[in-house]
C-alpha cells in the first residue's frame, strides 16, 4: 500500500459545500515583476461577520510571506498563523483591509500553475495560470469560485525586459518609473472569481483589430505573440471576430470590456484559458499558417478560440458555485462551440468528429477505473477532473436538453439563465431550473444524467406485424456498474428515429397514441424514460429498417441486431450524414467480428460492397467519403472485447482495411489518388480541405495493398506538398508503412522545421506511429534528441502521449517494456509538472481488461509509480483510482 498519506488528504465532497465565511469585495494587487523573484502586494477588502465566522482563513501555497498588516497596522505574531496551505488571521472585522506582501519565484516554477516563465530566461515572458487553484500560489485569498471581487492590478517592471504589461480588465493608466522601470494599471469592473485572474509581461508583439459590437460599442481586439510567431495570428483573429458575431446573433450575447487580449505561449498545461479580458492560449491552438499547420489544426484553432471567447458569458459572467459544477461552464461551452463550428463548417462532419472523440476518449473513461459522473460527488485533486466526461459528455447532456426544448425554447431558457445568474456563481440546478421555467417543462429528470457515471446501453428490437401493418419498436436501457456506483437508475433517453422501406426511402410515421398533427412526419423523437418501453408505428406496408439515435441524439451505446444488409441500406441511403457514417461504423464493427471469429463474411462483404459503390458514386462529399472509408479506431474496437490483446486488434483492423482496398481495387484507388493529387492547392475552403482528406485516406488504403506504389506516390507528395496537411499525410504513410523513403523525409523535415516548435511536435508524434514493438527503440532514441524536453507539455504529449495513447499496439508490448518506460518517465515528470504527469498516467486506463500477461505487467508498472516516494496529490489520485477503482 502507499505510505504517502501526506499527499492524500481527505477528499473534497459536494455534500460538504458551505457558503464562504468571508467575502472579498475588492482586490488591489501590485506586482514588482522579475524573472527570478517577483513581489506581490495585495490589499483585500473583506466582508463578513466575525461573531458568526471566526478567524479569517485564506488559501496560500508555496509563497514566502514578507509582511502582513490589518487595517494599516502590522499584525502581532500571535494574531496570525501560516501553516503550509492556510493563513489564519484574528481580529478581522466587516470592512477590514488586509495587506500582505509575498515573494514568488517564477523561473523556478515548472508546474506551470500560478506565475511562471515561458521560454528561455533571456527572452521568455512571464504569465499566470490560475484555474482551478493557481491564485493561491500568487497571493493569499479565499481561492474558490464563489468569492467574486473586483480587481485593480498594477504591474511594475523593467521597461527593456518587460516592455508589454497586461492584466485582465480595462487599461487604467501607465507611466515611467525611476531606474528604467515602468508601470501599467488595469481595472476589471466585472466582479470575478480568482481563477479568472491573469497577467502577462514580456517582449511580445501584437496584431490588432477594431471590432464594433451589434449595439455599436467599440472593442479593441489584440492578439499577442513572440516576434517570430506574430505572423501566424491572422487566422485566430478572423476566428475571434466570427465567434463574437455568432454569439451576438445566436445567443444575443455581446462582449463587455473595451479591450480583449489574447496571448500565445508554448508552455501551457491545457488548450487555453478564458481569463476575463486576457485569454491565454497554448500556441498550438492559436498560431496557424499553411506551411506549419494542418487542416485539422486550423479547425482546432477556430474551435478553441470560439470556446474561450464563449466562456465570457458561459463561465465568466455566470460562473460556477464550486468545482463540482465545472460542467456548468465546460459542458455548456463545448456545446456552444460545437454549434458554432457546425454553423461555420459542415454540421455532419462536425458531428462525426465530436462523436468519434466521445467514443475514443469518454466512453473508455466511463468504462474504466476513473469513471465519474459529469458532476462528480468528490475529488482529491480538482485538476484531475478536467476530463472528457465533464467536457464532452457534459456537452452531450446540454445537447439532449436543447433538443428537447427546440431552437426557440432553448434560446428562451438561456436568456433567462444568463439574466437571472449574471454576476453570480451558479449550480447545475440553476441552469436546469431556468431552462425549465422559461419553457414550462420539468427538466429535473435530466439531473440524473449528471450524477450517474457509466455509458447506458440502449437496446432496440423491432417486430413487424404484417397482418396489422404495424411495427413495434421495443427500447430498453441498462447501465453497467461503475466504481462506487453499483446501482443505476433509468435515464431519459431521447431517440431520434426514422423508418426506411426496402428501397431506401423514409416512410411517414404514424405513432400509436400520437396527436393527429404530429403524424406523418418522416423523423421524430421518442423518449425512453423507463427500463423498457414499446412504440408502435402504424400503416407500415413492409418490414422497415429503423434508423435510430439520428445525429447521435443521446450519449449511449446502441445495441441492435441489424442484419448486415439493413446497415448497408442505411449506409447507402440515409440522408442524415451522421447516421450514414454510423451505419458504416456499425457494419465495419461487424465485419471486424467476422474476421476475428472466422465464421461467416456477410458483414465484411456488405461493408466492402457498399463502400465500393459509394467510392464510385461521384456525388458524395469527399470529406464524408473519407470518413466513411475509415473504420472505428483500435481503442474503440478494443472497448468491445472482454479481454484485449492490442496486437490482435491492430492486425484485424489492418486486415479489414486490406479487404476494403482489395474490393475497391488497386487501379481505382490509384486513379482516384492521381486525380485528387492533380488538384492540390493551398486553400482552406471546405472543398479543398475535403480533397486533401480523401486523398490521404485513399493513399492509406492503397498502401495496404500496394505499398511500393503508395510509398512512391507519398514521396512525391512529400517533396511537392504545398501545405503541411499534404506533407504530414505523406510522411505519416511513409512512417506507418516503414518505407525506406521515410528516413530521408524525416531528416529533411527535422532540418526544415528545427526552429518551429509546433512543427517539431509533429515530427516527434508522427514517429510514434511506427508499427509494432520496434517503436519502443524509436521512442527511446527520440527522447535522447536534443529537441526533447520533459519540461514542455506539448513536447511530452507529442512523444509519450502520441505513443502511449495513439499507438496501442506499440505501447502494449507483450514484454511490458512500454509500461516500464512510461512508469519511469511519470515519476520524473511528476517532480516537474504534476498536472501533466497525472494526465499522462491515464494512458494506463483499460489495463484491467488486457489479456492476463500484459495485465500483470501493467499492474506492476502502475504499482511502481504508486510506490514512488513524494508523489504529487495529482498523480497519486490517478494511480490509486487506477489500482483500486
Ligand atoms: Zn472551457
Amino acid at each position: 500500500m502507499n505510505n504517502r498519506s501526506d499527499t492524500s488528504p481527505a477528499p473534497v465532497r459536494l455534500s460538504d459545500y458551505r457558503a464562504p465565511a468571508w467575502r472579498v469585495s475588492q482586490v488591489e494587487l501590485t506586482f514588482d515583476l522579475g524573472i527570478d523573484t517577483t513581489e506581490v502586494t495585495s490589499r483585500l477588502h473583506l466582508q463578513g461577520d466575525p461573531a458568526q465566522q471566526g478567524p479569517l482563513r485564506l488559501d496560500g501555497e508555496g509563497m514566502e510571506l514578507l509582511s502582513i498588516e490589518l487595517d494599516g497596522q502590522p499584525l502581532a505574531d500571535h494574531a496570525w498563523r501560516y501553516t503550509d496551505t492556510v493563513l489564519e488571521v484574528d481580529g478581522v472585522r466587516d470592512g477590514s483591509v488586509l495587506e500582505t506582501r509575498v515573494r514568488l519565484q517564477p523561473a523556478a516554477n515548472t508546474a506551470l500553475e500560478g506565475l511562471y516563465l515561458s521560454g528561455p530566461r533571456e527572452r521568455g515572458f512571464l504569465l499566470t495560470q490560475c484555474e482551478a487553484e493557481g491564485f493561491r500560489h500568487i497571493t493569499f485569498f479565499p481561492d474558490r469560485p464563489d468569492v467574486l471581487a473586483s480587481y485593480t492590478v498594477t504591474l511594475r517592471a523593467d521597461r527593456d525586459r518587460f516592455p508589454v504589461l497586461l492584466a485582465g480588465g480595462n487599461p487604467d493608466g501607465e507611466g515611467a518609473l525611476e531606474g528604467g522601470r515602468h508601470w501599467a494599471r488595469f481595472v476589471d469592473p466585472h466582479p470575478k472569481p480568482s481563477y479568472l485572474f491573469a497577467l502577462v509581461a514580456g517582449r511580445l508583439q501584437k496584431l490588432e483589430h477594431d471590432y464594433v459590437t451589434g449595439s455599436g460599442r467599440s472593442v479593441k481586439l489584440v492578439i499577442w505573440a513572440e516576434p517570430d510567431a506574430i505572423g501566424q495570428c491572422g487566422y485566430a483573429m478572423d476566428a475571434l471576430e466570427r465567434s463574437m458575431r455568432w454569439d451576438e446573433q445566436v445567443y444575443g450575447r455581446e462582449y463587455d470590456l473595451d479591450v480583449f487580449h489574447v496571448v500565445a505561449t508554448h508552455d501551457f498545461n491545457m488548450g487555453a484559458m478564458e481569463n476575463k479580458g486576457l485569454n491565454i492560449f497554448n500556441a498550438k491552438y492559436l498560431l496557424a499558417d499553411p506551411d506549419s499547420s494542418t487542416d485539422d489544426e486550423y479547425r482546432a484553432v477556430e474551435a478553441v478560440v470560439a470556446h474561450e471567447y464563449f466562456h465570457n458569458w458561459s463561465g465568466n459572467r455566470v460562473t460556477c458555485r464550486d468545482w463540482f459544477q465545472l460542467s456548468l461552464k465546460e459542458g455548456l461551452t463545448v456545446f456552444r462551440e460545437q454549434q458554432f463550428s457546425a454553423d461555420m463548417n459542415s454540421p455532419a462532419l462536425k458531428r462525426i468528429e465530436d462523436v468519434a472523440l466521445l467514443r475514443r476518449a469518454q466512453f473508455p473513461e466511463d468504462a474504466g477505473p476513473l469513471a465519474h459522473p459529469v458532476r462528480p460527488a468528490q475529488y482529491s485533486e480538482i485538476n484531475n477532473f478536467y476530463t472528457a466526461t465533464v467536457y464532452e459528455k457534459g456537452s452531450e447532456l446540454v445537447r439532449m436538453i436543447a433538443g428537447r426544448l427546440g431552437r426557440e425554447g432553448f434560446r428562451r431558457g438561456m436568456d433567462l439563465y444568463f439574466s437571472r445568474n449574471d454576476g453570480r456563481a451558479a449550480t447545475l440546478e440553476d441552469f436546469l431550473g431556468a431552462l425549465s421555467e422559461a419553457n414550462g417543462i420539468d427538466l429535473s429528470p435530466y439531473l440524473a444524467w449528471y450524477s450517474q457515471a457509466g455509458t447506458p446501453r440502449l437496446s432496440a428490437r423491432g417486430h413487424y406485424d404484417a397482418a396489422h401493418r404495424s411495427y413495434t419498436l421495443t427500447l430498453s436501457q441498462h447501465t453497467p456498474p461503475t466504481p462506487q456506483q453499483s446501482h443505476k437508475q433509468a435515464l431519459p433517453i431521447p431517440v431520434k428515429l426514422a423508418l426506411f422501406d426496402r428501397a431506401g426511402h423514409m416512410i411517414p410515421l404514424h405513432l400509436a397514441g400520437d396527436k393527429a398533427d404530429a403524424s406523418g412526419a418522416t423523423e421524430r423523437v421518442v423518449v425512453l424514460d423507463r427500463a423498457e418501453q414499446q412504440f408502435v408505428f402504424q400503416q407500415v406496408n413492409d418490414a422497415p429498417v429503423p434508423s435510430l439515435l439520428r445525429g447521435f441524439s443521446a450519449p449511449v451505446i446502441l445495441e441492435c441486431a441489424y442484419a448486415p444488409a439493413d446497415l448497408a441500406l442505411l449506409l447507402r441511403h440515409d440522408p442524415d450524414g451522421f447516421n450514414r457514417w454510423e451505419a458504416g461504423q456499425q457494419l465495419a464493427t461487424r465485419a471486424y467480428d467476422n474476421l476475428r471469429d472466422g465464421d461467416d463474411t456477410r458483414a465484411l462483404d456488405a461493408w466492402c460492397e457498399a463502400l465500393a459503390a459509394l467510392f464510385n458514386d461521384g456525388s458524395l462529399d469527399a470529406a464524408l467519403l473519407a470518413d466513411l472509408l475509415t473504420p472505428p479506431g483500435e481503442i474503440e474496437l478494443s472497448e468491445r472485447e472482454r479481454q484485449v490483446n492490442p496486437s490482435h486488434v491492430h492486425t484485424l483492423r489492418q486486415q479489414l482495411q486490406e479487404h476494403l482496398a482489395v474490393r475497391i481495387g488497386q487501379e481505382a484507388l490509384q486513379r482516384r489518388y492521381e486525380s485528387l493529387a492533380a488538384h492540390t492547392n493551398l486553400q482552406l475552403d471546405a472543398a479543398s480541405q475535403a480533397h486533401r482528406r480523401l486523398k490521404r485516406r485513399v493513399l492509406e488504403l492503397l498502401s495496404r495493398i500496394d505499398p511500393w506504389t503508395a510509398h512512391t506516390l507519398a514521396t512525391l507528395q512529400y517533396d511537392n506538398a504545398p501545405s503541411m496537411t499534404d506533407r504530414l499525410a505523406a510522411l505519416s504513410v511513409l512512417v506507418r508503412g516503414d518505407a525506406p523513403q521515410a528516413h530521408a523525409a524525416l531528416l529533411h523535415f527535422r532540418e526544415r522545421y528545427a526552429d518551429n516548435p509546433l512543427a517539431m511536435d509533429k515530427w516527434f508524434s508522427v514517429q510514434t506511429q511506427l508499427p509494432g514493438e520496434v517503436v519502443l527503440e524509436r521512442v527511446r532514441a527520440l527522447e535522447a534528441d536534443a529537441a526533447f524536453t520533459l519540461k514542455n507539455p506539448n513536447r511530452v504529449n507529442s512523444l509519450f502521449g502520441a505513443w502511449a495513447r495513439g499507438n496501442p499496439n506499440g505501447f502494449h508490448r507483450p514484454d511490458g517494456g512500454g509500461y516500464q518506460l512510461l512508469a519511469e518517465r511519470l515519476k520524473q515528470l511528476d517532480a516537474l509538472n504534476p498536472q501533466i504527469a497525472a494526465r499522462m498516467a491515464t494512458a494506463f486506463n483499460g489495463w484491467q481488461r488486457l489479456e492476463p500477461g500484459r495485465r500483470t505487467l501493467a499492474r506492476s508498472a502502475i504499482e511502481s509509480v504508486a510506490a514512488h516516494p513524494g508523489l504529487s496529490r495529482n498523480l497519486n489520485e490517478i494511480v490509486q483510482s487506477m489500482l483500486h477503482g
